[in-house]
This record gives C-alpha cells, structure tokens and sequence, in this order.
C-alpha cells in the first residue's frame, strides 16, 4: 500500500477538486505551495502558514545541497524536524536553477557541471546525485532532475532537452527503486516533468511517454513561465490537460501569479508554487483582488483602508495601507514580512474559493468574475 493517494471529489469542465494524501498530511487541491528554497518560506514562521490554511510547502535541493549540506539536514533528521515544518514537502531538483546559471554550466548526457553561485566552485549534478540529495532532504515529494531551457526556444533545442529528460526520469526512478524500503523513513514520490517547450507535439510526445513509462503518483508540467508568452502557455496548458491521466495530481511547477493559477485550474492543475508572493511582497507590491498595487506609491500615505477589503489575512485585520507604506519607506523589516504574509494568504484563499467554486459547480463563472475585477485596473507596479 502506498502512502500516497489522490481522490477527486468533484469535477467541473477541465477543473477539479480533489484531495491528495502524503505521509505527512493531505492537500486539499487546487493549491498553492508556498516557497521556502532555503527550508524557509521567506520572513513567514511555520505558525503563520498553518494559519493561514497551507498545507504543502518547498524546498529547493540545489540550495539546500550548497548551504547547509543535504547530508546535513539528513543528519539533523531531514528536511520536516530541521525547519519544523510537520506537514507535506516537496523539493524541486534544482534543474531550474542549474540551467538558469546562463554560461557557468556545460551539459552532457551524464549531466551537469556547474559553478556554485555561492564561492565559484565546481560542482556536477546527476540524474542519480539529485535523487540521493532529496532522499537525504526527506520530502514527501520529490521532482526528477530535468533539462530546462529558456522558454522561446526553437523546436530542436525543445527536443534535445524534453528527450534528455525522459532519458533523465529513467535514471531518476532507477536509482530511487534500488533504494531500500523505509530506508530514510516514509516514503517518497517522484514525480515525473513534463518539458517540451511551448512545441504542441513535443508536448504530447512527453507526455505519452512519461505515461506509458510508469504508474507515477503524479506529474511535474515543467518549462513554463520561463518568457513565452500567457496565451502560449495556457495553450500548452490544454494540451498537457488532455494527455495526463485523469486520476493523478498535476503540478504546474514555478508559475504564481494569480491570474495564471485561476487559469491554470481551468485547465485541470492541482498545484502550483511560486517565489512571486514573497519576493513581490520584499519588494512592497501586494496583491488585491482589484489587481496589484505599490505600496511605496505616495497615494497612500494617508490610506486607511487595509491592502484588500476582502482579505483576512493578519496584516488586512490589523494594518492600514498608510502604516505598512510607513514601514517600507522607513526600512523596517516588519514591512517585508506583511506584505510577504498577505500575497501567500492572498494565493492561497484565492485556491480555497476555486475549490469551493468547483464543488458547488459555478467555477467557470466564477473564474470569469474573478479575472474580469483582478484585469480591471491597470497594473501600478513592475
Ligand atoms: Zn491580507
């Protein structure tokens, strides 16, 4: 028996409302997973993701292997005790991140050699060396080392990257099946990638073979949000909703932006994660549901309305825009983690309302509502 699973409890159009069991709690989808890359969600305490209703939170194993040691929080009983953190994890394998340091790497078949971002020095990455990383961090999920490349790229370059990839998950899921049993303590899944760029045929042609190559506990849609453009990607979004199966988790890897996760259930995920809500929130831009707004704009030094009139996050209940404006114009750090705290509850409320939706069958009105008042108002920032 596994000790994962995922039951759909109810479905309208392409979207679907479902639960999905983990050894260390379930996930109620759609979701958003909030980022912790450095076993911390950035400024926010575990009590304050609990609070707000998150359930599943990431880790990144390319950071977590530079600094502090993957064997480290192995020996400091993985990756749950270090950051207490006792509900499900995920650990993303680190090929974004290998493959977004544009000129430190060179890729073969075997993998990747790569300067760390941190002192320079060599480092090499395997299909099996990421597997052995994430087995020490401990998640309940973990994703197979991937190809990724740039989001424009032509088909060639697509292909040569989504079949290594394949070749890749192969390796991946040979080295976890020699693993023993209950080795390093529950069980952990991988979870397959699907690349193949922004190409309709690559695309399907991933998607079928990493199908047909095993019974995955549920699937990765990779190399999106990378510079191509939103239509494109809500097309390769249809495309991949047709070819998975029906009964598995699908999760849209790196892409957080509200309105892409309304329009990303709409096409059948179940997940998402996303460093946008806390790096946007360092960077005082909060999101509310009449689009995003800039903290820092003088128009609202004297506003004493809270960021969202319809948010109940802690910072809404209590602090008006005037104050938190206050705080980033003063540089106090208490600043940041509002506005971090009130755009990761804003994603995953927004979740929670598309379930609710889903279930009581309205959720393409819904959708359209919510998108039609988020578009309504011109962006104010970046
Ligand atoms: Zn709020």
């Amino acid at each position: 028996m596994s000790d994962f699973s995922f039951t759909i409890e109810h479905t309208d159009g392409a979207s679907r409302a479902g639960v999905f069991t983990t050894p260390h709690g379930r996930v109620d989808t759609p979701a958003f997973m909030a980022v912790g890359t450095l076993a911390t969600v950035k400024a926010l305490d575990p009590d304050d993701l609990r609070a707000m209703g998150a359930q599943m939170i990431l880790g990144n194993a390319y950071h977590l292997h530079l600094r502090p040691g993957d064997e480290t929080i192995r020996d400091l009983g993985g990756l749950h005790a270090f950051m207490a953190w006792d509900g499900p994890v995920l650990t993303d394998s680190g090929g974004f991140q290998v493959f977004s340091l544009e000129g430190l790497r060179t890729v073969s078949e075997d993998g990747v050699e790569f300067r760390s971002h941190l002192d320079g020095s060599l480092r090499a990455f395997s299909p099996e060396s990421v597997m052995r990383i994430e087995r020490n961090l401990g998640a309940d999920v973990i994703m197979q080392f991937d190809h990724v490349i740039p989001g424009q790229s032509d088909e060639p370059t697509a292909r040569d990257a989504s079949e290594r990839s394949l070749r890749w998950l192969a390796r991946c899921a040979a080295e976890v099946g020699r693993w023993e049993p209950g080795g390093s303590g529950a069980e952990q899944a991988l979870f397959p990638i699907v690349q193949g760029g922004i190409h309709e045929s690559l695309r399907r042609a991933a998607a079928r073979s990493i199908r047909d190559s095993g019974d995955w506990i549920g699937y990765g849609i990779g190399g999106l949000s990378v510079g191509e453009a939103k239509p494109e990607m809500y097309r390769i979004l249809g495309v991949v909703d047709s070819e998975l199966p029906r009964d598995r988790p699908r999760y849209l890897m790196g892409v957080g932006f509200p309105e892409d996760l309304v329009e990303g259930v709409r096409r059948g995920v179940d997940l998402f994660d996303c460093v946008a809500p806390t790096r946007m929130g360092r960077n005082g831009a909060a999101f509310t549901r009449d689009g995003r707004l800039n903290i820092k704009r003088a128009e609202f030094r004297l506003d004493k309305r809270p960021l969202d009139e319809d948010c109940d996050c802690s910072a809404c209940r209590r602090f008006a825009r005037a104050y938190i404006r206050h705080l980033f114009m003063a540089d106090e750090i208490l600043g940041l983690r509002l506005l971090s705290l009130h755009n990761v509850h804003f994603l995953v409320r927004l979740m929670r309302d598309a379930r609710t939706a889903i279930r009581d069958g309205t959720s393409d009105a819904w959708s359209r509502d919510w998108l039609a008042r988020y578009q309504s108002r011109p962006v104010t920032s970046e």
